[in-house]
């Protein structure tokens, strides 16, 4: 049987610290309840200490929201603490997760504080959680440019104190995958008990294969975002780790315990409530993911999509209508007559050669064509007395 990763679902808290998100307490919950839904574990909605609006959307969240974790995460400090927890603790699950940065930089010129005086804070962070409850996760910031010895000195105190998972971050994304691998292995090495979460960023674009290393290497639960989200260049996109684990499950030996098919829409909820589109070529959920533009690719997937696709669009909820034939300068007869026959036209072989002729000439004047442009493509095939001039006379016309 396949080992089942857990996720910390983190596109309200990471996710919303992307530079230009805000959302409103309802809007939050509206996410909570499509991230629940579709089976994520933990949900990490936010950081209580921050302020009265985050407070009341963590409260909201928790007292509406039953089928997953809720977590707020937490500095050391007693007073982050203790809020974190007051604002979550009227969930049905609930967990707190406090952090500290561990790097020798972080340590110096951010907190000006020693090795000691951070071991000691980790230490008495998670025993202060325990107080409360049994689910406190805690996070060793900038973990992958830590010396080893002192993540070491840090895991084993948390984990000595009652800290359930302890996150592994590349906070700033700069691990290599057999790099962050290694320090899964050697942690867990040292620690066999210990539970792993991967918080790994994409400054590299490297977050998705180093999470995924870190599973293989013995990590149970990834931190993820949604649409890739997430502080600078964002955080390992929950739908990548989620379809890269369901895709390739037989040679990882891992699976997800979550409903794929709510994907798109769920991805297509963040990006109208984070003001943020997923751009074209993202992984899995971008707009052209499953579109299809050079003539022998859309050739290919015409004649069986699996020439040209790894996944089924139903799989990610995606309407299998929305999967495109882009018809452009490279595409070909195929993906043309596809689309011809959508908008009701069956033409004559003859017929198609001249209409995808006419496309042709058309395309090295305008840039895209639109459903208008097609239409006169082919109804001047089917009447050749008009020429291309007629054409491109008619053609709806925004050429640049
Ligand atoms: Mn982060």
């Amino acid at each position: 049987m396949p080992r089942i990763v857990k996720f910390f679902e983190t596109t309200l808290r990471d996710g919303e610290q992307t530079p230009g998100i805000n959302y409103f307490p309802e809007e939050k919950l509206e996410i909570a309840r499509a991230l629940a839904d579709m089976g994520f574990d933990t949900l990490d909605c936010g950081f209580a200490a921050s302020g009265e609006p985050e407070f009341a959307a963590l409260q909201l969240i928790s007292r509406s929201v039953s089928n997953a974790e809720i977590c707020s995460i937490c500095r050391c400090y007693p007073d982050d603490i203790d809020k974190a927890w007051a604002a979550v603790k009227d969930a049905t699950q609930a967990s707190i997760h406090p952090f500290i940065s561990t790097s020798p930089l972080h340590r110096e010129v951010k907190l000006g504080k020693t090795r000691q005086e951070v071991l000691e804070m980790a230490r008495t962070g998670v025993a202060r959680g325990r107080q409360y409850t049994p689910n406190v996760d805690f996070a060793l910031e900038d973990t992958t440019r830590t010396e080893h010895d002192f993540i070491l000195e840090i895991v084993g105190a948390v984990v000595k104190e009652g800290a359930r998972f302890v996150a592994l971050c590349d906070t700033v994304g700069f691990a290599l995958p057999w790099e962050f691998g290694q320090l899964v292995a050697e942690v867990k090495r040292e620690f066999p008990g210990v539970r792993i979460s991967a918080h790994c960023h994409d400054d590299l674009g490297l977050a998705v294969a180093n999470a995924l290393s870190g599973l293989i290497n013995g990590a149970e639960r990834v931190d993820s975002c949604f649409n890739g989200l997430g502080e600078r260049a964002g955080n390992a996109a929950t739908e990548d780790v989620v379809m890269a684990i369901r895709t390739r499950r037989a040679d990882l030996d891992l699976d997800v315990r979550v409903d794929t098919t709510k994907i798109i829409p769920t991805s297509r909820l963040i990006a109208r409530l984070s003001g943020m589109q997923p751009q074209w070529t993202k992984s899995v959920v971008g707009a052209n993911a499953f579109a299809h533009g050079g003539g022998i690719h859309q050739d290919g997937v015409l004649k069986d999509a699996r020439t040209y696709e790894i996944m089924r669009p139903e799989d990610i909820g995606l309407p299998p209508s929305e999967r495109r034939m882009y018809v452009g300068k490279l595409s070909g007869r195929a993906a043309l007559n596809a689309q011809l026959k959508e908008l009701g036209y069956d033409l004559t072989p003859d017929q198609l050669l001249r209409a995808f002729q006419l496309v042709k000439h058309l395309l090295g004047k305008k840039r895209v064509l639109e459903e208008m442009d097609l239409r006169q493509c082919a109804e001047t095939a089917i009447n050749p007395t008009a020429t291309l001039e007629d054409l491109m006379a008619s053609a709806s016309d925004t050429a640049e």
